[in-house]
């Protein structure tokens, strides 16, 4: 089977600093694959560079085996990979609705999409939105009076508005409470069932949660990659990752 997205020998240098050295990952259709690693590691810096965010220095990146290796990131968002950064980039004081509606593919600017005619195609795409990120009672309220965990699911949902085949989620529960926390499980756990999903994650009660497939970022390389239990039962991940949380935990 022939991976949605292909990650070949990557590296990534900043100013000399090699962020990202010789990683290289698949993603399946409907996977869930979840990157963990110690601060530092280059799991953002992986994200930004399949998206063009950040500059490929050498290695290949493709999507449904084409090369999108350095495309703009127009363009990369444009072909199918949706990419919700680490903290919420959301209109306030807009509904719900209208975040949505300004997020759909093709919608280019706020005043163009306000003011464009409400389809009831639109609409229905995103109802469908919001019934899978659990927001929708919350569609006709402003943004501002959401909770932090909402306005996530806000950003969650404008990503899928934009109908990628492949969803990239950077530490989608930071600040969450753990209702909202497992709520965010229960919407990835949803999301997958039509879309290739990659979660960068912290909290490992999250990661068990979700978890089909773990790889373990450490500096700027695989350092190992499996299931839940393969991964915390490697020495060399205890090591250099959850060996810390557990001393965290027992302090
Ligand atoms: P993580 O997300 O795993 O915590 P990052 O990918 O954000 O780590 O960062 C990896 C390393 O690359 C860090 O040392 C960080 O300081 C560095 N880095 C990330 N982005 C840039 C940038 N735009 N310019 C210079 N250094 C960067
Ligand atoms: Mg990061």
């Amino acid at each position: 089977m022939e991976a949605v997205l292909s990650v070949k020998d990557l590296n990534v240098v900043f100013s000399g600093f090699k962020a990202l050295s010789g990683v290289n990952l698949d993603v399946y259709d409907g996977e869930i694959v979840t990157i963990i690693g110690p601060n530092g590691a280059g799991k953002s810096t992986l994200l930004d560079a399949i998206v063009s965010k950040s500059p490929v220095f050498s290695g290949h990146i493709y999507y449904h085996g084409k090369e999108i290796t350095n495309k703009s990131p127009h363009e990369v968002a444009r072909l199918g990979i949706g990419r919700k950064f680490q903290n919420p980039n959301v209109y306030n004081e807009l509904t719900v609705f209208d975040n949505i509606l300004l997020a759909l593919k093709g919608a280019h600017g706020i005043l163009a999409s306000i003011t464009s005619k409400l389809t009831p195609a639109k609409k229905g795409k995103i109802y469908d939105v919001l019934e899978r990120t659990g927001l929708i009672d919350q569609a006709f309220d402003q943004v501002s009076s959401l909770s932090h965990g909402q306005k996530q699911w806000v950003e969650i949902s404008m990503v899928l508005a934009q109908d990628p085949s492949i969803v990239l989620l950077d530490e989608p529960t930071a600040g969450m409470t753990t209702d909202e926390t497992y709520m965010t499980g229960e919407i990835i756990q949803s999301i997958a069932k039509t879309h290739s999903v990659v979660v960068i994650e912290h909290d490992m009660e999250f990661v068990k949660q979700i978890a089909e497939r773990i790889v373990v970022l450490h500096q700027g390389s695989v350092l190992a990659e499996g299931s839940v239990q393969e991964v915390q039962s490697n020495p060399k991940v205890i090591e250099v990752y959850l060996g810390r949380e557990t001393i965290n935990a027992a302090a």
